[in-house]
């Protein structure tokens, strides 16, 4: 049987996870979290004192990781390593800046490849990340590039941070999501960009009910799933 794949990449703050995730349950898909997974390298170099832009030294790091991802009954992703429940623990404002360092690592990129593969072999999912559709799995049924402008996305990173009741400040959290892209569109493997088969959305007039319709219309038109319906 051949899973179904749908590909959202984009900058970060556009509501990727927070959509894909709903998405994922609208339509009976495997919801699968890409930036958390690079997020766990990030953090396994912090915990080790290793630089996350050290290319050798995380190389190095890599084969000694034991990364897991696992889905509760709940289908959120959970994430490992060596064992140890990091879901959490990635999701601290400084594991950001980590995890787009080692994600502009090719050694780092190569070696995670295959977890995200074989899960798109296994399931049918939304997977969403920076090169889903580019590189991870360019025969996806439908990419789809989700993008917002900068003031927008640190708006909404502002206030998922202040929800959480972590400290924030409006200029620091722009200035860092601006660096971020940068970072993840220069860099020389894999970087951000929208691929020529990729649809674009723009969700910066949009609240979130708004991005989630636009974005389900577009997967049930390409998949051709009618309303009401799961994908079976
Ligand atoms: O999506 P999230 O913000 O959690 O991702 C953290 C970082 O991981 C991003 O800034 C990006 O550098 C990197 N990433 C990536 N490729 C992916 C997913 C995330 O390079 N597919």
């Amino acid at each position: 049987m051949k899973y179904r794949s749908i590909a959202i990449d984009g900058p970060s703050g556009a509501g990727k996870s927070t959509l894909a995730k709903r998405l994922a349950q609208e339509l009976g898909f495997l919801y699968v979290d890409t930036g958390a997974i690079y997020r766990t390298v990030g953090l396994a170099a912090r915990q080790r004192g290793i630089a996350p832009a050290a290319g050798e030294c995380v190389a190095e790091m890599l084969p000694e990781l034991s990364i897991t991802m696992d889905y509760g009954e709940d289908g959120l992703q959970r994430m490992f390593l060596d064992g140890e429940d990091v879901t959490a623990a990635i999701r601290e404002n400084d594991i950001s800046a980590c995890a787009s360092k080692v994600a502009a690592l090719p050694a780092v990129r190569d070696f995670l490849m295959e977890m995200q593969r074989r899960t798109a072999r296994e399931h049918d999912v939304i997977m969403d990340g920076r090169d889903i559709g580019t590189v991870v799995l360019p025969n996806a049924d439908l990419k789809i590039f989700l993008t917002a402008a900068p003031e927008a996305r640190a708006e909404r990173r502002y206030k998922e941070l202040l929800e959480r009741g972590q400290q924030a400040d409006f200029d620091q959290v722009l200035r860092e999501v601006i660096e971020r892209d940068l970072r993840d569109t220069q860099r020389e493997t894999a970087p951000l960009c929208q691929g020529a088969d990729a649809v674009l959305a723009d969700t910066t007039g949009l609240d979130l009910e708004g991005s989630f319709q636009l974005l389900l219309g577009m997967i049930r038109e390409r998949l051709g799933i009618k309303e009401g319906t799961h994908a079976e």
